[in-house]
């Protein structure tokens, strides 16, 4: 449940508020608005009984939170979040860029795609050192080989770089490297590495599984904030639908949908929706229409050399074109990119 506190309720009123429902062994969480103060009120609200908080000083109403997620609930949190990524925030006001390979491969092919799509304008460099392939026989990825590379690319480009961990094994290892953790779609509700992601204490990209509803996919970010880590941004990457002529169907209206239910930012990954380059900048043009805060882009030096994904990765040069194709889109929206 919510606790609406009246525009005018002093902070005396709000510390009484949270102070009645801490002690009675539930967790407070507080959004203090423009104009409104919400006490968010995590636990078993029964406990709540007789406590007469509804006509405590300063409480406008209580409102029930009937979702099963919380702390990423719009109504917790009305205002949309920004997130801060290395050196940047991804929300309101921009569209986030991350490009680069599907999988790293070897430090020049990573270097190359970094000063590329930096040159473009992309403030994130992305790329795989663990690699969640489905045939065990694919290429699996360079491991922490891959995330020495990531780093390098960093420290040359002022990239921010994010990479998908795929264990905890993983997340130990990428905390020293990279500005953002990615879980990705095959493990979306692996709850055990969502909530290592929590306790890693650095931003993570959670993407849709790949046939999870939205409220499935909330539901797997309450994991990650409920261990203390509220810097999530969700990537919508396609679902399984019965459509075949894509890898996967874009669900566009996840972007608005995770807008009216969550204060999370959302972006959304064409590359891996599509499975198909051509594809990639129209649904990149709706992504940034419809509002979304940004988007991950498959890019690689030689895409018929690719190791994994070649088919969906851009050039360099498709990559610069579609940058400069996006900027009326933002500037639409009242982003920046
Ligand atoms: C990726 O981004 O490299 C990836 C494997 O994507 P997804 O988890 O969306 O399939
Ligand atoms: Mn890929």
């Amino acid at each position: 449940m919510i606790i609406i506190m009246k525009p005018n309720a002093s902070k005396e009123a709000v510390s009484r508020v949270a102070s009645i429902v801490e002690s009675r062994g539930l967790q407070v969480h507080l959004s203090k608005g423009d104009e409104v103060t919400i006490v968010g009120v995590v636990g078993d609200k029964s406990k709540l009984h007789g406590s007469n908080i509804e006509i405590s000083e300063g409480v406008d109403k209580i409102v029930n939170v009937t979702e099963s997620y919380k702390l990423v609930n719009k109504k917790f949190h009305p205002e949309d979040s920004r997130i801060p990524v290395g050196n940047t925030f991804i929300g309101p006001g921009s569209v986030t860029v991350m490009a680069g390979p599907c999988a790293i491969e070897n430090n020049r092919q990573l270097m190359e795609t970094a000063v590329a799509v930096k040159k473009a304008g992309a403030t994130f460099l992305r790329g795989g050192a663990y690699k969640p392939r489905t045939s065990p026989y694919s290429f699996q990825g360079l491991e922490e080989e891959g995330l020495e590379y990531m780093k390098e690319a960093r420290d040359a480009t002022g990239l921010n770089v994010i990479c998908e961990v795929t264990s905890a094994h993983a997340i130990e290892a990428a905390v020293k490297y990279v500005d953002m953790l990615q879980i990705g779609a095959r493990n979306m509700q692996n709850f055990e590495l969502l909530k290592e992601a929590g306790k890693s204490g650095i931003p993570v990209l959670l993407k849709r599984g790949l046939s999870a509803t939205i409220d499935e996919w909330l539901n797997a970010a309450e994991y990650i904030i409920s261990e203390g880590n509220p810097n999530i941004v969700l990537c919508e990457r396609g679902i399984r639908t019965y459509e075949t002529s894509t890898r996967n169907t874009l669900d566009i209206s996840a972007v608005p949908v995770i807008r009216a239910k969550s204060h999370l930012p959302v972006i959304v990954d064409p590359s891996h929706a599509t499975g198909v380059r051509a594809y990639v900048e129209p649904l990149a043009k709706a992504a940034v229409a419809v509002g979304a805060d940004g988007l991950m882009i498959e890019v690689h030096p030689c895409p018929s050399c690719a190791l994994s994904d070649g088919p969906q990765s851009l050039t360099f040069d498709q990559f610069r074109t579609l940058m400069d194709d996006l900027k009326p889109f933002a500037r639409l929206v009242g982003r920046k990119l």
